[in-house]
């Protein structure tokens, strides 16, 4: 028998899905949970009960200050004193078409498609302007984050 051992245990998931995934995990293992509040034991229907609870909240909890980052950024545009640091690019141009032309200039032709597709993708659902994904980012390990002030 062995323990995830943690002040607040439901925080080592971001999501619902993760938080579920480790409980059955722990039931198979024949893990304990330990948190600050008490032990655990993820096959005990009671236990899993509360610990689904925790899970929930601490989603919904993440998903509030999401939430208010949010509207406190909306009323700092609302304001227009809202400044966003764009993500660091391959290349720093006015405009799209301008720098799809800078990137046909420095890229081999051969790989465009291949480029287009992973890079217009990535931009737009993990690398966002506001708010990335860094937590998804297969590069968040390499990443500067240079005038990121916002992850998810
Ligand atoms: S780690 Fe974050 S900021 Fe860096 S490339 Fe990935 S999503 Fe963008």
């Amino acid at each position: 028998m062995g323990a995830v051992l943690g002040l607040e245990v439901s925080r080592l998931a971001r999501n619902n899905r993760d938080w579920y995934q480790l409980l059955d995990l722990c039931g198979l293992m024949n893990t304990l949970i330990v948190d600050a509040d008490g032990v655990y034991d993820p096959r005990q229907l009671n236990d899993r009960l509360l610990l689904g609870l925790k899970g929930t909240l601490s989603e919904a909890e993440l998903g509030w200050i999401r939430q208010r980052a949010w509207e406190g950024a909306l009323t700092k545009a609302r304001r227009g004193e809202l400044v966003i640091g764009l993500p660091v690019g391959y290349v720093r141009t006015r405009d799209p078409e301008a720098t799809e032309m800078a990137l046909r200039d420095r890229l081999p032709r051969r790989y465009w498609i291949g480029y287009n597709d992973l890079l217009v993708a990535f931009g737009q659902n993990i690398c966002t302007p506001v708010s990335p994904r860094c937590s998804t980012c297969p590069v968040n390990a390499l990443c500067r984050k240079v005038g990121v002030t916002s992850v998810r």
